[in-house]
Protein backbone atom coordinates (compact mmCIF):
# COMPACT_ATOMS: atom_id res chain seq x y z
CA UNK A 1 0.00 0.00 0.00
CA UNK A 2 1.24 3.39 -0.71
CA UNK A 3 1.09 6.06 1.22
CA UNK A 4 3.08 9.35 2.24
CA UNK A 5 3.89 10.94 5.22
CA UNK A 6 1.89 13.52 6.85
CA UNK A 7 4.51 14.75 9.16
CA UNK A 8 7.64 15.90 7.38
CA UNK A 9 11.24 15.84 9.44
CA UNK A 10 10.91 12.67 10.90
CA UNK A 11 13.38 13.32 13.42
CA UNK A 12 11.88 15.71 15.98
CA UNK A 13 8.21 14.43 18.02
CA UNK A 14 5.15 16.29 16.25
CA UNK A 15 2.82 17.47 19.24
CA UNK A 16 -0.76 18.23 18.36
CA UNK A 17 -2.84 19.80 20.39
CA UNK A 18 -6.53 21.84 21.33
CA UNK A 19 -9.57 21.21 23.06
CA UNK A 20 -11.69 18.19 22.97
CA UNK A 21 -14.61 20.47 21.19
CA UNK A 22 -14.78 23.84 19.76
CA UNK A 23 -16.81 25.64 22.17
CA UNK A 24 -16.84 29.21 21.88
CA UNK A 25 -15.18 30.80 19.62
CA UNK A 26 -13.17 33.12 22.66
CA UNK A 27 -12.09 29.57 24.14
CA UNK A 28 -11.14 28.53 20.31
CA UNK A 29 -8.64 31.96 20.27
CA UNK A 30 -7.39 31.79 23.85
CA UNK A 31 -6.14 28.57 23.56
CA UNK A 32 -4.67 28.82 20.45
CA UNK A 33 -3.20 31.42 21.22
CA UNK A 34 -1.57 30.31 24.18
CA UNK A 35 -0.57 26.78 22.47
CA UNK A 36 1.31 29.43 19.73
CA UNK A 37 4.45 29.47 22.23
CA UNK A 38 5.01 25.98 22.35
CA UNK A 39 5.28 25.36 18.32
CA UNK A 40 2.58 23.04 18.10
CA UNK A 41 2.31 21.36 14.32
CA UNK A 42 -1.54 21.01 14.55
CA UNK A 43 -4.07 22.72 16.62
CA UNK A 44 -7.12 20.16 17.07
CA UNK A 45 -11.01 20.90 17.79
CA UNK A 46 -13.83 18.93 17.42
CA UNK A 47 -16.87 20.42 15.92
CA UNK A 48 -19.02 18.05 15.32
CA UNK A 49 -18.48 15.38 18.43
CA UNK A 50 -19.59 11.72 18.27
CA UNK A 51 -21.01 11.31 22.08
CA UNK A 52 -21.97 8.30 23.25
CA UNK A 53 -25.24 9.00 24.30
CA UNK A 54 -27.80 12.09 23.62
CA UNK A 55 -27.90 14.52 25.10
CA UNK A 56 -24.22 15.34 25.90
CA UNK A 57 -22.55 18.28 23.89
CA UNK A 58 -22.69 17.07 20.74
CA UNK A 59 -20.55 20.23 18.83
CA UNK A 60 -20.78 23.83 17.70
CA UNK A 61 -20.91 22.76 14.02
CA UNK A 62 -20.27 24.93 11.21
CA UNK A 63 -19.81 28.08 12.87
CA UNK A 64 -16.76 26.52 14.55
CA UNK A 65 -14.82 26.41 11.06
CA UNK A 66 -14.81 30.12 10.76
CA UNK A 67 -13.25 30.16 14.23
CA UNK A 68 -10.63 27.98 12.76
CA UNK A 69 -9.83 30.15 10.22
CA UNK A 70 -9.50 32.89 12.57
CA UNK A 71 -6.97 30.57 14.06
CA UNK A 72 -4.98 29.49 10.60
CA UNK A 73 -4.35 33.27 9.79
CA UNK A 74 -3.96 34.99 13.38
CA UNK A 75 -1.41 32.15 14.84
CA UNK A 76 -0.36 30.58 11.44
CA UNK A 77 -0.76 27.82 13.07
CA UNK A 78 -2.52 24.72 10.80
CA UNK A 79 -5.90 22.97 12.03
CA UNK A 80 -7.72 19.68 12.12
CA UNK A 81 -11.31 18.71 12.71
CA UNK A 82 -13.10 15.41 13.09
CA UNK A 83 -15.04 14.47 10.17
CA UNK A 84 -17.41 11.36 10.13
CA UNK A 85 -19.56 11.49 7.22
CA UNK A 86 -19.26 13.65 3.36
CA UNK A 87 -21.18 16.58 4.20
CA UNK A 88 -18.46 17.19 6.69
CA UNK A 89 -15.41 16.54 4.40
CA UNK A 90 -17.02 19.16 1.82
CA UNK A 91 -17.34 21.83 4.99
CA UNK A 92 -13.62 21.08 5.92
CA UNK A 93 -12.74 21.60 2.25
CA UNK A 94 -14.69 24.46 1.97
CA UNK A 95 -13.23 26.22 4.74
CA UNK A 96 -9.72 25.10 3.70
CA UNK A 97 -8.85 23.05 7.02
CA UNK A 98 -5.30 21.51 6.96
CA UNK A 99 -6.02 18.19 8.11
CA UNK A 100 -9.25 16.08 8.98
CA UNK A 101 -9.44 12.47 10.95
CA UNK A 102 -11.70 10.08 11.03
CA UNK A 103 -12.65 8.95 14.78
CA UNK A 104 -12.81 6.00 16.39
CA UNK A 105 -16.27 5.23 16.19
CA UNK A 106 -16.48 6.32 12.59
CA UNK A 107 -13.04 3.87 11.79
CA UNK A 108 -15.26 1.17 13.24
CA UNK A 109 -18.07 1.59 10.34
CA UNK A 110 -16.74 0.18 6.95
CA UNK A 111 -19.70 2.08 5.40
CA UNK A 112 -18.54 5.50 6.84
CA UNK A 113 -15.28 4.87 6.39
CA UNK A 114 -16.10 4.59 2.73
CA UNK A 115 -18.34 7.32 2.39
CA UNK A 116 -15.46 9.69 3.28
CA UNK A 117 -12.63 7.96 1.30
CA UNK A 118 -15.08 8.26 -1.39
CA UNK A 119 -15.29 12.06 -1.14
CA UNK A 120 -11.51 12.72 -0.82
CA UNK A 121 -11.11 11.53 -4.36
CA UNK A 122 -8.75 13.53 -6.32
CA UNK A 123 -8.73 15.63 -3.09
CA UNK A 124 -4.59 16.17 -1.74
CA UNK A 125 -5.78 16.58 2.06
CA UNK A 126 -3.92 14.40 5.22
CA UNK A 127 -6.23 11.92 6.99
CA UNK A 128 -5.35 10.58 10.09
CA UNK A 129 -7.09 7.52 11.30
CA UNK A 130 -7.69 6.82 14.92
CA UNK A 131 -7.97 2.92 15.81
CA UNK A 132 -11.41 1.45 16.41
CA UNK A 133 -12.71 1.86 19.40
CA UNK A 134 -12.68 -2.07 19.90
CA UNK A 135 -9.40 -4.12 18.94
CA UNK A 136 -9.46 -4.89 15.73
CA UNK A 137 -6.34 -4.27 13.57
CA UNK A 138 -7.99 -5.59 10.41
CA UNK A 139 -11.17 -2.58 10.42
CA UNK A 140 -7.71 0.23 11.17
CA UNK A 141 -5.89 -1.57 8.20
CA UNK A 142 -9.17 -1.90 6.25
CA UNK A 143 -9.86 2.51 6.78
CA UNK A 144 -6.01 2.99 5.90
CA UNK A 145 -6.54 0.81 2.71
CA UNK A 146 -9.99 2.57 1.51
CA UNK A 147 -8.46 5.82 1.98
CA UNK A 148 -5.46 4.65 -0.35
CA UNK A 149 -7.45 3.10 -2.63
CA UNK A 150 -9.81 6.25 -3.34
CA UNK A 151 -6.18 8.23 -4.05
CA UNK A 152 -5.48 10.01 -0.81
CA UNK A 153 -1.88 10.51 -0.18
CA UNK A 154 -1.21 11.35 3.03
CA UNK A 155 -2.49 8.94 6.31
CA UNK A 156 -1.63 8.49 9.12
CA UNK A 157 -2.83 6.75 12.10
CA UNK A 158 -3.63 7.64 15.33
CA UNK A 159 -3.53 5.15 18.72
CA UNK A 160 -6.38 6.52 21.01
CA UNK A 161 -6.69 3.03 23.15
CA UNK A 162 -9.10 0.71 23.10
CA UNK A 163 -12.63 -0.03 24.91
CA UNK A 164 -12.24 -1.92 28.42
CA UNK A 165 -14.52 -4.28 29.51
CA UNK A 166 -12.61 -4.85 32.48
CA UNK A 167 -11.73 -2.07 35.33
CA UNK A 168 -8.79 -0.12 33.97
CA UNK A 169 -6.60 2.61 35.36
CA UNK A 170 -7.07 3.72 31.63
CA UNK A 171 -10.23 4.75 29.64
CA UNK A 172 -9.23 3.28 26.64
CA UNK A 173 -7.03 0.36 27.36
CA UNK A 174 -3.57 1.05 25.60
CA UNK A 175 -2.75 -2.46 24.07
CA UNK A 176 0.18 -1.46 23.09
CA UNK A 177 0.86 -4.19 20.57
CA UNK A 178 -1.69 -3.09 18.46
CA UNK A 179 0.01 -0.17 17.20
CA UNK A 180 3.02 -2.15 16.73
CA UNK A 181 1.60 -4.76 14.86
CA UNK A 182 0.20 -2.18 12.73
CA UNK A 183 3.28 -0.89 12.18
CA UNK A 184 4.76 -4.15 10.95
CA UNK A 185 2.20 -4.54 8.47
CA UNK A 186 1.92 -0.93 6.80
CA UNK A 187 6.00 0.34 7.63
CA UNK A 188 5.60 3.34 5.76
CA UNK A 189 2.74 4.93 8.69
CA UNK A 190 3.68 6.91 11.08
CA UNK A 191 1.77 6.61 14.02
CA UNK A 192 0.76 9.52 16.93
CA UNK A 193 -0.19 8.40 20.34
CA UNK A 194 -3.19 10.31 21.50
CA UNK A 195 -2.38 10.27 25.37
CA UNK A 196 -5.98 12.12 26.55
CA UNK A 197 -8.47 9.35 24.80
CA UNK A 198 -6.20 6.87 26.53
CA UNK A 199 -5.90 7.85 30.03
CA UNK A 200 -9.42 9.65 30.43
CA UNK A 201 -7.71 11.73 33.36
CA UNK A 202 -4.49 14.00 33.18
CA UNK A 203 -2.85 12.42 35.85
CA UNK A 204 -1.51 9.18 33.68
CA UNK A 205 -1.10 11.82 30.77
CA UNK A 206 2.40 11.98 30.72
CA UNK A 207 3.89 9.03 31.50
CA UNK A 208 1.31 7.52 28.55
CA UNK A 209 3.57 10.30 26.59
CA UNK A 210 6.54 9.28 27.08
CA UNK A 211 5.49 5.45 26.72
CA UNK A 212 4.64 5.86 23.26
CA UNK A 213 8.15 8.02 22.53
CA UNK A 214 10.31 5.81 23.75
CA UNK A 215 8.32 3.36 21.76
CA UNK A 216 8.94 5.00 18.47
CA UNK A 217 6.13 6.66 17.69
CA UNK A 218 6.00 9.78 15.82
CA UNK A 219 4.48 12.62 18.17
CA UNK A 220 1.32 13.16 20.37
CA UNK A 221 -2.37 14.39 20.45
CA UNK A 222 -3.21 15.88 23.22
CA UNK A 223 -6.50 17.46 24.38
CA UNK A 224 -5.43 21.37 26.15
CA UNK A 225 -8.25 23.80 27.36
CA UNK A 226 -7.61 27.06 28.91
CA UNK A 227 -9.81 26.32 31.47
CA UNK A 228 -10.10 22.14 31.95
CA UNK A 229 -12.35 21.82 34.41
CA UNK A 230 -15.41 23.57 33.02
CA UNK A 231 -14.60 21.89 29.67
CA UNK A 232 -18.00 21.01 27.99
CA UNK A 233 -16.78 17.49 26.73
CA UNK A 234 -13.49 15.49 28.29
CA UNK A 235 -13.00 17.93 31.47
CA UNK A 236 -11.43 15.09 33.03
CA UNK A 237 -8.52 14.57 30.65
CA UNK A 238 -7.92 18.40 29.44
CA UNK A 239 -4.91 19.90 30.64
CA UNK A 240 -3.83 23.97 30.25
CA UNK A 241 -1.67 25.12 27.77
CA UNK A 242 1.13 25.02 30.29
CA UNK A 243 0.75 22.13 32.01
CA UNK A 244 0.78 20.86 27.69
CA UNK A 245 4.37 22.86 27.98
CA UNK A 246 5.79 20.82 30.62
CA UNK A 247 4.75 17.80 28.90
CA UNK A 248 6.44 18.47 25.72
CA UNK A 249 9.60 19.65 27.08
CA UNK A 250 9.44 16.22 29.24
CA UNK A 251 8.78 14.31 25.87
CA UNK A 252 11.80 16.53 24.47
CA UNK A 253 14.29 15.54 26.77
CA UNK A 254 13.94 12.12 25.65
CA UNK A 255 16.51 10.41 24.14
CA UNK A 256 15.23 8.27 21.69
CA UNK A 257 17.11 7.41 18.61
CA UNK A 258 15.11 4.12 17.13
CA UNK A 259 12.68 1.59 17.95
CA UNK A 260 13.36 -0.61 20.55
CA UNK A 261 12.71 -4.15 20.40
CA UNK A 262 13.42 -4.73 24.10
CA UNK A 263 11.17 -1.76 25.07
CA UNK A 264 8.31 -3.32 22.83
CA UNK A 265 8.48 -6.89 24.69
CA UNK A 266 8.67 -5.17 28.10
CA UNK A 267 5.82 -3.27 27.30
CA UNK A 268 3.61 -6.45 25.92
CA UNK A 269 4.38 -7.97 29.40
CA UNK A 270 3.83 -5.17 31.22
CA UNK A 271 0.24 -4.88 29.82
CA UNK A 272 0.07 -8.28 30.26
CA UNK A 273 0.59 -8.02 34.10
CA UNK A 274 -1.63 -5.11 34.67
CA UNK A 275 -4.55 -7.41 32.67
CA UNK A 276 -3.92 -10.62 35.32
CA UNK A 277 -4.10 -8.29 38.09
CA UNK A 278 -7.32 -6.89 37.14
CA UNK A 279 -8.60 -10.74 36.19
CA UNK A 280 -7.56 -11.92 39.37
CA UNK A 281 -9.32 -8.72 41.06
CA UNK A 282 -12.66 -9.64 39.16
CA UNK A 283 -11.79 -13.60 40.59
CA UNK A 284 -11.67 -11.93 44.21
CA UNK A 285 -14.97 -10.32 43.93
CA UNK A 286 -17.20 -13.63 42.33
CA UNK A 287 -15.46 -15.58 45.19
CA UNK A 288 -16.66 -12.66 47.64
CA UNK A 289 -19.96 -13.10 46.17
CA UNK A 290 -20.12 -16.86 46.42
CA UNK A 291 -19.20 -16.19 50.35
CA UNK A 292 -21.73 -13.43 50.90
CA UNK A 293 -24.77 -16.18 49.91
CA UNK A 294 -23.94 -19.55 50.72
CA UNK A 295 -21.46 -18.12 53.72
CA UNK A 296 -20.46 -21.86 53.45
CA UNK A 297 -18.02 -23.46 55.16
CA UNK A 298 -17.65 -26.85 53.94
CA UNK A 299 -13.63 -27.32 53.57
CA UNK A 300 -14.52 -30.62 51.72
CA UNK A 301 -16.96 -29.17 49.07
CA UNK A 302 -14.29 -26.53 48.33
CA UNK A 303 -11.61 -28.75 47.80
CA UNK A 304 -13.63 -30.72 45.62
CA UNK A 305 -14.08 -27.34 43.54
CA UNK A 306 -10.59 -26.38 43.58
CA UNK A 307 -9.75 -30.03 41.93
CA UNK A 308 -12.24 -29.63 39.38
CA UNK A 309 -10.85 -26.24 38.47
CA UNK A 310 -7.04 -27.85 38.61
CA UNK A 311 -8.21 -30.83 36.43
CA UNK A 312 -10.02 -28.16 34.12
CA UNK A 313 -6.64 -26.08 33.60
CA UNK A 314 -4.55 -29.17 32.92
CA UNK A 315 -6.94 -29.95 30.25
CA UNK A 316 -6.96 -26.38 28.80
CA UNK A 317 -3.13 -26.63 29.32
CA UNK A 318 -2.40 -29.72 26.52
CA UNK A 319 -3.24 -26.34 23.74
CA UNK A 320 -1.04 -24.32 25.69
CA UNK A 321 2.62 -24.72 26.37
CA UNK A 322 2.37 -24.09 30.00
CA UNK A 323 4.29 -26.17 32.64
CA UNK A 324 1.63 -28.58 34.48
CA UNK A 325 3.64 -28.14 38.02
CA UNK A 326 3.01 -24.35 37.51
CA UNK A 327 -0.26 -25.04 37.02
CA UNK A 328 -0.93 -26.72 40.14
CA UNK A 329 1.10 -24.32 42.65
CA UNK A 330 -0.62 -21.48 40.95
CA UNK A 331 -4.39 -22.30 41.18
CA UNK A 332 -3.55 -23.99 44.59
CA UNK A 333 -1.84 -20.71 45.66
CA UNK A 334 -5.01 -18.70 44.13
CA UNK A 335 -7.39 -20.96 45.99
CA UNK A 336 -6.07 -20.12 49.31
CA UNK A 337 -6.41 -16.53 48.84
CA UNK A 338 -9.70 -17.13 47.97
CA UNK A 339 -10.49 -19.11 51.58
CA UNK A 340 -9.10 -15.64 53.29
CA UNK A 341 -10.99 -13.09 51.53
C1 LIG B 1 -11.82 13.25 20.00
O1 LIG B 1 -10.68 13.21 19.54
O2 LIG B 1 -12.29 14.25 20.57
C2 LIG B 1 -12.65 12.03 19.96
C3 LIG B 1 -13.97 12.07 19.89
O3 LIG B 1 -11.92 10.94 20.07
P1 LIG B 1 -12.18 9.38 19.78
O4 LIG B 1 -12.73 9.28 18.40
O5 LIG B 1 -10.81 8.83 19.93
O6 LIG B 1 -13.12 8.90 20.85
MN1 LIG C 1 -12.26 14.25 23.45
Amino acid sequence: MKIRPVFLNNKKTIFIAGPCSAETEEQVVNTARALSKYNIDLFRAGIWKPRTRPNSFEGVGSIGLTWLSRVQKQFNLKVAIEVAKSEHVAAALEHKIDAIWIGARTCASPFAVQEIASSLRGVDIPVLVKNPINPDIGLWIGAIERLAKAGVKRVCAIHRGFSCVNDNIYRNNPLWELPLNLKKEIPSVQIICDNSHICGNRTLLNDVARKAISLGFTGLMTEVHQDPDNAWSDAKQQITPDNFGLMQQEVKNLNVTELDFLEQFRTEIDEIDVNLLSLLNNRMNLVKKIGIETKEDNTILKQKRNNEIISTMLKTNKNLELNEQFIHSFFEFIYKESIYV
